[in-house]
């Protein structure tokens, strides 16, 4: 199956909130197959890692996140669903 343009762009897009953006921004994130909600998970180590995968459609996608965590990792934890309400 081939990614659309606009799917990846979504999923870039996705990826650069996971490892940069806000608490808040990150909490907006929705799947960028099928705009369902995300678990995204922060495993910490000598090579951190960001995991982004979909409940709904099992899209999933991992990235190296570098050695630092993401600031949203400090306020909602290393493992956040996407979506919910406060
Ligand atoms: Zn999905």
């Amino acid at each position: 199956m081939a990614a659309s343009p606009e799917m990846k762009a979504a999923w870039q897009k996705i990826l650069n909130t996971a490892l940069s953006g806000s608490a808040e921004e990150v909490r907006q994130l929705k799947c960028g197959t099928c705009a369902g909600p995300l678990q995204i998970v922060f495993t910490p180590g000598e090579r951190a890692s960001l995991t982004v995968c979909c409940a709904a459609c099992s899209a999933a996608i991992a990235l190296d996140a570098g050695h630092e965590a993401p600031l949203w990792v400090k306020s909602l934890g290393p493992d956040i669903t996407t979506g919910e309400a406060t």
